[in-house]
């Protein structure tokens, strides 16, 4: 096993340095330089990349400049070698600036937006990770085929069907949580990086786990998701073993979801309690409608579930939800107040997002959602979002028509260029065109005979 150490400065004594910058996807990409090439110049001044493969919208020279971000830097030792990874941001020379649709640039920008709205200086997020591990994956696509399958989940060969038998896997004990130790050597490996952990647990689907890190800043939070997908991914393979986070990997069993617990802060005090339902503010409130209503456009749900896998997922009777509406402790809600809290603890839960998403435009159009209920006074009671488990407003669950409604509603979206959002909205479009025109083995079943 690898070990993968955050630290405070580039150490004198190492191999490599490994530059990570993030894609259109979310995805880290990296290039690596042997130290014999490693000069301070790098370190001020960049190295140039060539960024025409990272998926964004081409509107300057593909020539960019990959600044490394001292502020973020880890030490792996992988057999005897030693690395230094790094995050990066971009600068476009051709811009002279660095570049608007880079993903760190966006959270980053949100941030600043935040602050100088003066609603508050800080958000924090507590982002919760599901994941399912398999023992075998066999995947194939061509043009006129797709065809995926599973094999033996969790190594439960056949009759050990414990956790399908009893209906619920959630919390599973061992010996039936047979990735209890994974999950304690990844917990281990993830702090060690300076990502933090609330608790790791066995969840409701078969071979299904979750993983919640606790609070952090917008920035932290979403260079932590990423970071912790990746080393999640590499430590399981050390073990021969394979991770998804695709929300709906099995039909008719649990999907993956990745929700995001918040709160506005002002000189580190919570904005989000008081007196009003639930123990929110009235800002809370309003919060909560903006992302609400920026759900029900479709236009949030571009950036929080941007896949057709995602619509898989947010079908009912798996704890996804499918409506805009907010409650206390119910699961099918998108947006729900948990019940376990002190009052001075006062936060919400946003349930609708995945991990598909590129989690620094997520978090990033999800705050800015929020904060636009917040400019807008809006009443989320008077919206008709407060679930009585009646009449909710049903999303638009389906990603075509969720980029329709990002075409329509952005003007919320302060801190996304409009290159970056056309540029989305043509890949996610032809994604959706290219996955709703392959025939599914289910329609042979179907369809074959008639
Ligand atoms: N797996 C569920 C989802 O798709 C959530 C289960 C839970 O509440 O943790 O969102
Ligand atoms: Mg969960
Ligand atoms: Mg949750």
């Amino acid at each position: 096993m690898f070990s993968f150490f955050k630290i405070d400065k580039i150490p004198e004594d190492y191999d490599f340095l490994d530059i990570m910058v993030v894609d259109i996807y979310g995805k880290l990409k990296h290039v690596t330089l042997p130290k014999s090439y490693i000069s301070e110049k790098i370190f001020k001044e960049g190295i140039g990349f060539d960024a025409s493969n990272y998926g964004f919208a081409k509107v300057t020279d593909s020539d960019m400049v990959s600044i490394p971000d001292l502020d973020k830097i880890y030490l792996e030792e992988n057999d005897g070698m030693k690395i230094v990874h790094l995050f990066s941001d971009v600068i476009s020379p051709s811009m002279g600036k660095f570049f608007d649709q880079y993903p760190r640039s966006i959270a980053k920008e949100t941030l600043k937006n935040i602050k100088e709205s003066k609603i508050a200086d800080d958000i924090k997020m507590l982002v919760e990770l599901e994941f399912h591990i398999f023992d075998e994956v066999n995947y194939k696509t061509s043009e006129t085929e797709s065809y995926y399958s599973v094999e033996n989940p969790e190594g439960l060969g056949e009759g050990h069907d414990y956790p399908r038998a009893h209906g619920s896997a959630y919390h599973l004990n061992d010996p039936y949580d047979i990735h209890f130790h994974l999950r304690n050597e990844i917990v281990k490996v993830l702090e060690n990086a300076g990502i933090p952990v609330k608790y790791h647990h066995h969840e409701v689907g078969i071979a299904q786990h979750e993983i919640e890190l606790n609070f952090m800043s917008l920035v932290d939070a979403a260079d932590n998701v990423t970071l912790a997908k990746y080393l999640i991914r590499r430590i399981a393979n050390e073990y021969g073993l394979y991770v998804t986070f695709m929300p709906k990997p099995l039909y008719n069993m649990p999907g993956n979801g990745m929700h995001v617990h918040q709160y506005l802060e002002k000189e580190e005090k919570s904005l989000f309690v008081g007196d009003s339902l639930y123990n929110l503010s009235d800002l809370a409130l309003s919060y909560t409608a903006g992302i609400l209503y920026h759900s029900l456009s479709g236009s949030l749900l571009a950036w929080s579930n941007p896949s057709t896998n995602s619509y898989k997922r947010l079908v009912p009777g798996f704890e996804a939800p499918i409506s805009a509406s907010f409650s206390k402790g119910s699961r099918s809600a998108a947006i729900r107040i948990p019940g376990y809290l002190s009052k001075a603890d006062t936060r919400i839960e946003f349930r609708t997002g995945d991990a598909t998403a590129n989690v620094y435009f997520f978090l990033s159009a999800m705050v800015l959602a929020g904060i636009n209920g917040i400019k807008n006074n809006y009443d989320p009671v008077e919206m008709g979002f407060h679930s009585k488990g009646e009449n909710e407003k049903e999303f638009p669950l389906d990603l075509k028509n969720v980029m329709k409604g990002l075409k329509k509603d952005n003007e919320y979206l302060k801190t996304f260029p409009e290159s970056l959002i056309n540029k989305w909205i043509e890949i996610k479009q032809k994604e959706a065109n290219m996955i709703y025109s392959i025939p599914l083995p289910k329609e042979f079943e179907l369809y074959f005979e008639l």
